[in-house]
């Protein structure tokens, strides 16, 4: 998401910069230029208007033209009221993810239309909480319109390792939430997440169920899934829902797709709810609480290393990961570890998501073929060293080329494959033997210093 509009405003930006000293014509042309990019990344026009109008506002009261880096001035403002439009900025209270602030159990309701990723967002959630949170999380699915839906959450919740409320044929929504409430408060749960039905499109039948539900469980969040792709509907949608049943903030999913990201800017404008979260894939870990300046900051193509870093520490297994560095540090890195490796970096989601949270990317993007992006190139080493013999992993040297062609064959790759990756794992074991003799070194120099 996100990626054309940050190419084009870099565009904008670049050109001012080559410029040195600006003059008040070259702002009033940037501030159109900034206009059509977000007009073309699908923002509401009252959005943009607000936001080009406070840009050439402020760009003239703060004296851009005179100071010494104009350009880096322009920047800065327009970063600020793209904040602003996210729904942060100084002054305003923004809480990221989700609030369990209330009596156990806390109930909250997941709403949207069909298709938008509610039910997976429902185990995302639930996952988080466990594991972040250490909560004892239920999950009960109100769907009895899709006969799959309830076996859908109930599958989610084995992934997610939460329970999830036994199924009834035969109850109504109602009836369902009233039973989980009551099954949580029997059983001490946290929480409990309610997933409703949803609809191929907002109809008054199903906006009924929804806050007849609510008024039942009276939640502490009822969140809308939208998704993101879905563009301005997704705003339109919000503001439906927001004002038939009131929710108290959106996720918003299929942010890892190519959405122009404009509804992630008109939303907090156009329905008054915050973003809280977002939905960055398939897989249950793809979810990451949302951050004004951090996204403002992914537009402007200055990379959001702090969500980076924090999602890393969500996915990464900590002891999983001190052993294998040992191991790097003792020289004694082996296939087998490398495979462990692999797996926890696919834990993160897909490389080109990734790639997105680093700073300068956006301009790198175009360069690189994203197709060869996909984790398929993991998947596939992985593959190949689950051809090998344990001592094959941990010995690599013993592999010849009739072991290879049997590899090769049993992982449905190439010869080519399986050298590639051995002479990558020779750099990489070559690598961290020269860094382990510098911290050997390092270490003796503050023993002895
Ligand atoms: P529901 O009908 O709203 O409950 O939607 P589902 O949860 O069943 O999701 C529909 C499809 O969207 C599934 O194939 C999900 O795997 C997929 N999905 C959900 N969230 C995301 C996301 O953030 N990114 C991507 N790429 N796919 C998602």
């Amino acid at each position: 998401m996100f990626e054309a509009l940050s190419g084009k405003l870099n565009g904008v930006f670049d050109r001012l910069r080559r410029r040195g000293a600006l003059t008040e014509a070259d702002v009033a042309e940037a501030s159109r230029e900034v206009r059509i990019a977000l007009l073309e990344a699908d923002v509401a026009l009252p959005v943009v208007k607000d936001i080009v109008a406070k840009v050439r506002e402020r760009a003239v009261g703060q004296e851009v033209l005179r100071s010494v880096s104009p350009a880096q001035q322009v920047i800065k403002i327009v970063n600020d009221c793209l904040v602003e439009a996210l729904g942060g900025g100084e002054g305003v209270e923004h809480v990221p993810g989700i609030s369990l602030n209330a009596a156990s159990p806390v109930p909250i309701l997941m709403v949207g239309l069909q298709g938008s990723g509610k039910t997976t967002t429902s185990g995302k959630i639930a996952l988080r909480l466990r594991m972040r949170d250490r909560k004892k999380v239920l999950l009960a699915s109100l769907d009895v319109h899709r006969p799959a839906a309830q076996l859908q959450l109930e599958t989610l919740a084995k992934q997610a390792g939460v329970a999830s409320l036994p199924i009834i044929q035969g109850q109504g929504p109602l009836e369902i939430a009233q039973r989980a409430m009551q099954v949580a408060r029997g059983e001490l749960y946290d929480v409990v997440i309610l997933d409703t039905a949803g609809r191929l499109s907002i109809d008054e039948a199903l906006m009924e169920e929804v806050a007849q539900v609510k008024a039942a469980t009276r939640p502490h969040e009822s969140l809308l899934v939208v998704d993101a792709m879905t563009g301005q509907d997704a705003v339109q949608t919000a503001r439906a829902f927001n004002e038939r049943v009131g929710i108290t903030g959106i996720v918003m999913t299929r942010i890892d797709g190519d959405a122009r990201g404009g509804a992630a800017l008109s939303m907090r404008a156009v329905t008054g709810a915050p973003i809280k979260l977002l939905g960055a894939g398939e897989k249950l870990e793809a979810l990451e609480d949302f951050h004004p300046d951090r996204i403002a900051g992914r537009i402007l193509g200055m990379g959001d290393i702090v969500s980076l870093v924090e999602r890393a520490a969500e996915t990464i297994d900590k002891a999983e990961a001190e052993k294998l560095a040992a191991k790097m540090q003792k020289g004694q890195f082996d296939l087998e570890d490398y495979a462990a490796q692999l797996k926890q970096i696919n834990k993160m989601g897909s490389l080109s998501g990734i790639l997105n949270m680093l700073p300068g990317m956006g301009k790198l993007k175009g360069q690189i073929d994203e197709s060869k992006l996909d984790g398929s190139i993991l998947k596939r080493q992985a593959a190949i060293i689950g051809s090998m013999t344990m001592k094959e992993r941990r010995n690599p040297a013993i592999l010849k080329a009739s072991r290879k062609k049997r590899i090769a064959a049993g992982s449905g790759t190439s010869v080519q494959e399986v050298n590639k990756l051995l002479k990558q794992f020779d750099d990489m074991s070559a690598m961290m033997k020269r860094m382990s003799k510098l911290g050997q070194k390092g270490m003796m120099r503050g023993g002895l210093g």
